[in-house]
């Protein structure tokens, strides 16, 4: 069946566009350079990932994936032998860094560096080490799981994403949806902009159904269509997400990958902004461009700074520790990452910012390039 009604280049993710040969900035080109392999867990339920780190690497991302059984990505070793992030230091924290530890699907996601402070790579022989694992979580043996690594070059021009709003059937020609879908992308590649980062957006029309699934638990639709669009990040604008009539939006993973699967999509409800009267005010379409942002930015990492019981943060040493929903409103009510709109009577908090930290997360995503 196909899902777009406009042609798109099919794996165009997967076409290998070059390799440095020199060092220095000349090459900071940010070209990707993407293998896939087949592998199988050890009798431990161990996938051991080589990664070769090119000197000009500034950042890669390791996507595992498995038919029908869960996935986890747990450390990162360098090529001195160093381990440089192991996921033991931070499940029992109250700070979250990566859900790609979690295994949680049949897909995880692991970003290296994550932040400014996990850089630089360094170049040679890293390794990746990931799990295969059973319903419970306990590791499985002899998984066969099929492997993305994604190595991004340096980035010397502005970094930019390449994003897909996709709609769902016949949405693309409600004027009422399609005007303000285009104005929040404009809202949203301001807020982005204002850290130097950039969008390079397309439009297409599906026929999705107009209530989509949850991406994050996932869903049946988000893998044919990432593999018809092939690259980027893909924000499907649907009625509502799952029937729910308060959901905003939801991001298949933090961060979520650049290959086909049920998580491979963002969802927003145009409805859920433009409220019961189906149109939208100019503060709606305001804080529906906050939304694509602030999902995106989980897409690509970024955690709430602080989570709803106010004593979960993210990782991050410049977002105010708060602990009370009146503090944590005053400290960080007009962050982007903020997990929910703070509105009043007549008009919303403009949640736009994101501090040097959140905004270098973003940067080293290898979707940005
Ligand atoms: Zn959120």
């Amino acid at each position: 069946m196909t899902r777009l009604l406009f042609a798109v280049g099919v794996l165009s993710l997967f076409a290998c566009t070059g390799t440095s040969t020199d060092s220095g900035d000349a090459n900071c080109d940010g070209v990707v350079e993407v293998e896939q392999v087949s592998l199988r867990s050890d009798a431990d339920g161990v996938l051991t990932v080589p990664v070769a780190v090119d000197a000009n690497d500034d950042a890669f991302m390791v996507m595992v994936a498995r038919d029908g059984g869960l996935v986890s990505a747990d450390t990162v070793v360098d090529a001195e032998g160093d381990v440089r992030l192991s996921w033991e230091d931070w499940l029992s924290g109250r700070d979250s860094l990566t859900n790609a530890f979690y295994a949680s699907s049949e897909v995880t996601s692991l970003n290296w560096p994550i932040r400014a402070e996990d850089a630089p790579l360094g170049a040679g022989e890293w390794t990746v080490y990931a799990s295969t694992l059973d319903a419970d979580g306990y590791p499985k043996a002899r998984q066969d799981a099929t492997v993305t690594v994604v190595r991004r070059s340096c980035v010397a021009g502005t970094p930019t994403l390449k994003v897909t709003v996709v709609y769902a059937q016949g949405l693309d020609e409600d004027r009422e949806v399609a005007t303000a879908v285009e104005a929040a992308v404009l809202r949203w590649a301001q807020i982005y902009g204002a850290y130097g980062l950039e969008l390079d957006v397309s439009y297409a029309s599906s026929d999705l159904a107009t209530s989509v699934s949850e991406p994050l638990p996932g869903g049946d639709e988000y893998g044919p269509l990432y593999e018809d669009i092939g690259e980027g990040v893909v924000v499907v604008v649907a009625d509502d997400v799952d029937g729910y009539a308060d959901l905003y939006g939801e991001a298949g993973g933090i961060p979520g990958p650049y290959v086909a699967s049920g998580h491979s999509a963002v969802a927003v409800s145009w409805l859920v902004h433009a409220g019961t009267d189906a149109a939208f005010t100019d503060d709606e379409v305001l804080v529906f461009g906050e939304t694509m942002a602030h999902e995106v930015g989980h897409y690509l990492g970024l955690f709430h700074p602080v989570e709803m019981d106010w004593s979960l943060w993210d990782a991050l040493s410049d977002t105010k520790r708060c602990t009370s929903e009146s503090a944590c409103e005053a400290a960080l009510g007009d962050n982007l990452m903020f997990p929910y709109p703070v509105c009043g009577e007549r008009s919303c908090t403009e949640q736009t910012v994101l501090s040097d930290d959140q905004s270098g997360v973003l940067g080293l995503n290898v979707g940005f390039r």
